[in-house]
């Protein structure tokens, strides 16, 4: 089943549950608070918070979403993108937690004949909070195995915004991928690190008005007159395990990119061609998720920048120029790719394919603006090769590994790996101190400017490194990954 299919098949099920059909939103946040739409809830928070009477009592979208808090572990767990796909159900003050269970199972187990999923149930884990016993009598009568429902602390399973206001229990189905990928979960847990038990679906039930408090300490101060119902499906996720795939990454909106890469590299996607280094396989999967990421964001109107959601986008760009470096292409690489993921999305996106030339301008114009950037760090590197070879030194100076960093945009994690080519290491005490002192600056400045809730984790979110074999120890604090 295709990716686009398993899409429709969650809408079409819902729209016979008499839910209202609504398009997914940009992935530029209709809330201000945020840069991007990081879940399938973001364009309905005014009626989930009862700030404004929603327009529907029952209505299911699929959502598109960014996540850059996601980006270490893309290509490295098998289920996180920095953009995805969130099915989602949701209720105004209509059904609750009994219904969305029921439509959850029906869905997620039904005969595939008749437009379900056909998960084998037996399969199925859900975790839930300690005290909800409502959940665990709804998902016992829908037919969940008892002891496959995990109950956790609020700690664990409860959503709230943050502050006084809805907040309430959630129930997360995790399919379970069968004793090859791990140890059976002991001990009431289901691991939601592991490759085992991959977390499907989550209904929230916005259940509670919450008081004060930090953290998951807060008083329910009482039940909400209308509560809300707000589920998220991760599509990739249910389309990899549909498609008998061993990631994300190798569905059919994903993976036609991993193989233009292994043509472009004569590198081999799952290694084993004597040729491959390890990491050759994360650095495809990088590649061909930063890519669909690239061609989203841009489709949605987002433009490089220095900084807010433009940033975000030239790193995700950048990162794939260096990834395909890494692989050993050193000539254009997204004129070559952007295409392939383009042809691969356009089935749910047809908008895709009549915006092309636009985004495909804006992308390869970066790329090239990139490939300019290598070329003169690359000359100021190659001088302080020099001069340290002049001096009888072995390493880098700092100042010089900041310099390329902060006035070229040259990665770290670049400079570290030439260097290491001509046998040299990076002062990065240094390094790492005037990073700090840059830090500090940038954050003195940003208060003067009370530029308010921009979004810092994509500042260390996006730092992540490619070149993996190199080991930059000099960093003991993350933030410091920029
Ligand atoms: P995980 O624990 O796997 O990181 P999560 O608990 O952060 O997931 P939720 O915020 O509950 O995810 O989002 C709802 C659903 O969206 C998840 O159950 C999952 O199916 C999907 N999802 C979340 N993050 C991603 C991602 N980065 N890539 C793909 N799917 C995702
Ligand atoms: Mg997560
Ligand atoms: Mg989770
Ligand atoms: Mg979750």
């Amino acid at each position: 089943m295709r990716t686009a299919q398993i899409r429709r098949r969650y809408l079409d099920f819902f729209e016979e549950q008499d839910h209202t059909i609504v398009p997914s939103t940009s992935l530029i946040s209709p809330d201000p608070s945020i840069l991007f739409t990081i879940a399938g809830m973001v364009p309905f928070i005014p009626y989930i918070v009862g700030t404004e009477p929603a327009p529907w009592p029952r209505v299911a979208s699929a959502q598109k979403c960014i996540r850059t808090n996601d980006i270490e572990n893309v290509g490295r767990t098998t289920r996180h993108g920095t953009f995805f796909q969130m099915l989602g159900n949701f209720s105004f003050g209509d059904y609750f937690k009994d219904g969305a269970i029921a439509y959850a199972w029906e869905l997620l187990t039904g005969d595939p004949e008749r437009g379900r999923f056909g998960f084998d149930g037996s399969r199925l884990w859900v975790t839930i909070w300690d005290q909800d016993d409502v959940a665990l009598s709804a998902l016992t009568n829908v037919g969940v195995n008892p002891d496959q429902i995990v109950r956790l602390p609020r700690e664990e399973n409860f959503w709230d915004t943050g502050q006084p206001g809805p907040a309430g229990p959630c129930a997360e189905f995790h399919y379970d991928r069968g004793p090859e990928f791990g140890p059976e979960a002991v001990g009431g847990t289901v691991d939601p690190g592991g490759d085992r038990y991959l977390e499907i679906w989550n209904l929230v039930f916005d259940q509670f008005l919450r008081g004060e408090g930090t953290g998951k300490s807060y008083p329910l101060l009482k039940e909400l007159d209308s509560k809300a119902i707000d589920t998220g499906a991760g599509l990739e996720r249910i389309a990899f395990l549909k498609q008998g795939k061993a990631n994300m990454y190798e569905i059919d909106e994903v993976f036609p990119v991993i193989q233009r890469v292994q043509e472009l590299s004569g590198r081999t996607y799952g290694g084993g061609d004597g040729v491959s280094e390890p990491e050759d396989d994360v650095r495809m999967r990088v590649v061909a998720d930063h890519v669909r990421s690239a061609l989203m964001l841009v489709g949605d109107g987002v433009r490089p920048a220095n900084e807010g959601r433009g940033y975000v986008l030239r790193r995700l760009l950048r990162r794939s120029v260096r990834a395909m470096r890494l692989l050993g292409v050193t000539d254009p690489a997204l004129p070559e790719l952007l295409p392939v993921s383009k042809d691969a999305m356009k089935a749910s996106y047809p908008e895709l394919e009549a915006d092309f030339a636009r985004i495909s301008g804006i992308v390869y114009d970066e790329e090239d603006a990139f490939r300019r950037t290598l070329e003169s760090g690359t000359t100021i590197l190659d001088t302080a090769v020099r001069r340290v070879r002049q001096s009888g030194g072995t390493a880098i100076t700092g100042e010089d590994a900041f310099k390329l960093h902060d006035t070229y945009g040259f990665p770290i994690d670049l400079t570290v790996e030439m260097a290491s080519e001509q046998g040299l290491s990076i002062d990065t005490e240094t390094f790492r101190r005037l990073m700090t002192e840059q830090r500090q600056r940038a954050r003195a400045d940003a208060l003067a400017k009370k530029t308010g809730h921009v979004d810092t984790s994509i500042y260390t979110a996006m730092a992540g490194d490619l070149a993996q074999p190199v080991q930059f120890l000099g960093y003991t604090d993350a933030t410091a990954r920029v």
